[in-house]
């Protein structure tokens, strides 16, 4: 199965990721947190991945 990982690091809470998959994504003080990976099924993680502008979101096999 496919999920994403958020670098909390790099990530500036700009929200597209969870605006994208608000099923898979949520803000949590200003930084996006994975809440259900296995939605990403049903949403488009990888474009979540594309959009984020500073690309703090990996797809990664689990
Ligand atoms: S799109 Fe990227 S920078 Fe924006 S909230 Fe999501 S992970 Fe953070």
């Amino acid at each position: 199965m496919k999920k994403p990982v958020i670098d909390w690091d790099t990530c500036i809470g700009c929200g597209s990721c969870v605006e994208l998959c608000p099923e898979v994504f949520e803000l949590r003080d200003e930084k996006a947190y994975v809440t259900a990976p296995e939605k990403c099924d049903s949403c488009n993680c990888q474009e979540a991945a594309d959009i984020c502008p500073v690309e703090a979101i990996t797809i990664v096999e689990s």
